[in-house]
């Protein structure tokens, strides 16, 4: 295995990440920005985007979810999100597939790194998850 040093250009990945428990499947989630949700919700929620958590269980139809028990889909969302259908993309900034990843992780996220390097992420409005896809890449299987 190579040692991964995940280091975003951006701040998206490091600051105030709070931990939340998805209403549905229990499973713990990371808080997402309001920009995130604003970006992916079919539904508009009277400007009411923040305290949303972001669920990642493959298992599990929710996307977005708040402390209240208030959650968004998979059909309220404008994404196909890789992470949850085992299909489409995993790298948003990138557009690195699934299938990619399951081909060969770690081409994948050398590619990511070099990227990031060079270009700069924009995963808060590009990735679903609103933060770097390099940790769920390198936890997907
Ligand atoms: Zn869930």
């Amino acid at each position: 295995m190579i040692p991964i040093n995940v280091s975003c250009s951006s701040d998206c990945c490091s600051t105030d990440i709070k931990e939340g428990v998805c209403p549905v499947c229990k499973t713990k989630g990371h808080s997402v920005k309001e920009v995130t949700v604003k970006r992916f919700s079919k539904k508009t929620l009277l400007n009411d985007y923040t305290g949303f958590y972001f669920c990642k269980n493959r298992n599990c139809d929710v996307i977005y979810f708040k402390n209240n028990g208030f959650t968004l889909k998979k059909k309220d969302v404008n994404t196909l999100v890789g992470l949850k259908e085992g299909k489409g993309l995993l790298c948003y900034c990138f557009n690195k597939t699934v299938e990619e990843v399951k081909e060969n992780k770690e081409k994948v996220i050398e590619e990511i790194k070099k990227k990031i390097k060079e270009e700069g992420c924009k995963c808060e409005i590009k990735n679903p998850s609103g933060r770097c896809c390099l940790t769920d890449i390198k936890s997907f299987h």
